[in-house]
């Protein structure tokens, strides 16, 4: 059976000592009273609510599932609909919303540390908040006054909940396909057609109203991408004071029985003349459904930074107890029958591996919420828009970087038990089959590359990716003269310059055939994402080996730790580099030039 013990101390160190959070939010007129003791003790509370509610509900609810009797009522696992109750009541929805709306103004940097938790201890569960605060965060950007009005209080507080509803049966990918259609209604409303699929948390009984927002095209709608337009569209059709009135128009047909996240309800969704409001403009729903893509996208890195930190927990906890065969270099544990696993090399790469991904992963996403809580409130117009510039940049690597490690860290979770990874008992499997799901939602990891190298970086000339750049470069230069840190500085200044080099290289070469973009962007990526984990993991390192050196009380076991994860990060992960490079580099002919009838 699986364990969870919230991560706080490595937190505390990402959030106090690396990243200098508190420090930097207190700036922010919004966040001026937040202190160092108020953050802590929100992740203190919010951990014990993860690890005591909603992490002995995971396993149950991976087994019961989400079912569905054909009567339009989704029934969640047992436990799920009391720990909602519990949640609303601890006023956990409201943490990082906006006190105009009932919330309590935390900043996202505090939010997304308590997502992580909550997705270490139950990812499907965690979902259905999740896509409520999306729906919040959507109508709050684009939503008319009445509209933010009317649900944003309600959405904030719990009591209503809400979805994205873009997938169509022929289309997922290429919204631009997208054929739900909208008519008009005499009283201003519109009448909504059409069949959505895989719209997870579509139907569930947590809540007696679901805030649907749903994609389709006007009547005279321009096709393609250009002619979509955004609704809300409630599950029941409220009336003017908030209290409930008709059934509307949409229902679910039917679940779909999947790989993972059992307890989730992925449900089809069938609109028959649903009554719905314009949010935002006329065929610019995609620009306005973005606030809500956005905000998912970072949303499913923290799903598997949650999933790499438990399956972490659990796979260092068996090999330190699993006694296998004498370590190669005379037996560790005499007295035993064997020697624990943990002595093998081999566990080791493993264990580390996860872990290096883990917590390389904390640093960057906390760093990147804090980009959010500063490009939505710093007073300076520059420093909202260098924010705005990096979380832009790099929304697509959290999301496709995090969650490729996540299932390969779980994966590697999984091996470490051997075959009893392989069955259900200790529940290492679940982990797996969840953390599949997130390479392929909110974008497939292909088409965030493709923003990625294509837009983000090509499509303004590199300007964000130097932007980022000089942020390494100056720590380069900073710590360049410190002989300890040249283990660390020098694999990320070279990694820099050949980040430049490539992109500069990919980009000629797409000027003359694109697909040379398209052929290179996953690798593209992931190259990005190591930069980016070399920066973070040499920030860290440098925080942990100035307490090393100190020695005495201050030299930590947990900062020992974090050093010998720093050194295996740059010795055997980071390496990978070389070999995408390469690849990246290898061009289009090799994966283009055979017929397609041949494959
Ligand atoms: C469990 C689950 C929950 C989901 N929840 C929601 C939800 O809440 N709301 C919602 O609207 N949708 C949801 N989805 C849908 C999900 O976002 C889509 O499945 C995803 O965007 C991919 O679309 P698709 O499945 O149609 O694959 P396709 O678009 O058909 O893609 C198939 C393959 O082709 C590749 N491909 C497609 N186009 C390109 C291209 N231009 N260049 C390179 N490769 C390309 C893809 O990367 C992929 O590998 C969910 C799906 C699942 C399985």
């Amino acid at each position: 059976m699986a364990q969870y013990l919230p991560p706080l101390r490595d937190m505390q160190f990402v959030l106090h000592e690396v990243l200098g959070a508190v420090e930097r939010l207190q700036q922010l007129p919004a966040h001026a009273e937040l202190s160092r003791e108020l953050a802590d003790q929100v992740l203190e509370e919010g951990g014990k609510f993860c690890s005591e509610v909603l992490f002995p509900l995971n396993r149950s609810g991976d087994e019961e599932g989400c079912t569905y009797a054909g009567d339009g009522v989704v029934r969640t696992p047992a436990g799920f609909r009391q720990a909602w109750e519990q949640f609303k009541a601890g006023g956990w929805p409201t943490l990082t919303c906006s006190p105009e709306y009932g919330g309590q103004g935390l900043p996202h940097t505090v939010g997304m540390a308590f997502q992580e938790m909550m997705n270490s201890a139950n990812q499907a569960w965690t979902m259905y908040p999740g896509l409520t605060h999306g729906a919040y965060d959507c109508l709050k950007a684009h939503g008319t006054p009445e509209q933010q009005a009317l649900y944003l209080p309600r959405l904030v507080s719990g009591e209503w909940m809400g979805t994205m509803c873009l997938t169509e049966p022929h289309c997922g990918t290429d919204l631009g396909m997208l054929r739900s259609k909208a008519e008009p209604n005499p009283d201003g409303s519109w009448a909504i057609t059409g069949t959505k699929i895989f719209i997870s948390s579509g139907e569930h009984d947590l809540s007696e109203n679901i805030i649907h927002l749903v994609l389709a095209r006007l009547p005279d709608a321009p096709a393609g991408t250009r002619g979509i337009s955004l609704f809300v569209v409630p599950k029941v059709l409220p009336k003017p004071d908030g209290s409930l009135g008709e059934r509307n128009g949409i229902v679910c047909g039917r679940i779909e029985e999947k790989m993972g996240i059992h307890g989730n309800a992925t449900c089809e969704m069938n609109l028959i003349g649903a009554t719905g409001w314009l949010v935002g403009e006329p065929n610019k729903g995609l620009n306005a459904m973005f606030v809500m893509m956005n905000a998912a996208r970072i949303g499913v890195g923290l799903q598997s930074l949650g999933l790499m930190e438990v399956a972490y927990q659990n796979s260092a906890a068996y090999a330190k107890d699993r006694l296998q065969s004498r370590a190669l270099t005379g037996p560790k544990a005499p007295e035993r029958p064997a020697d624990p696993i943990i002595v093998h090399p081999d566990v080791r790469r493993m264990l580390f591996t996860q872990r290096a991904y883990a917590e390389g992963a904390r640093c960057f996403a906390y760093w990147l919420a804090l980009q959010a809580d500063v490009a939505e409130s710093d007073p300076d117009e520059d420093e909202r828009r260098a924010a705005g510039d990096l979380l832009s940049l790099l929304t697509p690597v959290v999301k496709a970087f995090l969650t490729d490690n996540g299932f390969l860290a779980t994966n590697l979770a999984l091996q470490v038990y051997g075959g009893h990874g392989y069955i259900r008992e200790w529940g290492m499997e679940q982990y797996v089959r969840d953390a599949r799901i997130n390479m392929i939602y909110e974008g497939t990891n292909t088409i965030q590359s493709l923003d990625l190298l294509g837009r983000k970086v090509l499509g303004d000339n590199g300007a964000k990716l130097r932007a980022f750049g000089e942020q390494v470069k100056a720590f380069v230069e900073e710590e360049g003269t410190d002989e300890d840190m040249a283990e660390f500085v020098n694999p990320l200044a070279e990694l820099g310059d050949k980040l430049t080099k490539l992109t500069m290289e990919l980009g000629m070469k797409a000027m003359g055939n694109a697909d040379e973009a398209g052929a290179a962007a996953v690798d593209y990526l992931r190259v990005v994402g190591h930069l980016v984990m070399s920066y973070f993991w040499a920030k860290m390192a440098k925080v942990a080996l100035a307490k090393v050196q100190e020695g005495g009380a201050a030299a930590e076991p947990f900062y020992v730790a974090k050093l010998a994860t720093a050194r295996f990060y740059f010795a055997k992960l980071q390496p990978e580099t070389a070999g995408l490079i390469r690849s990246a580099r290898s061009g289009s002919k090799s994966l283009m030039e055979l017929d397609a009838a041949l494959f």
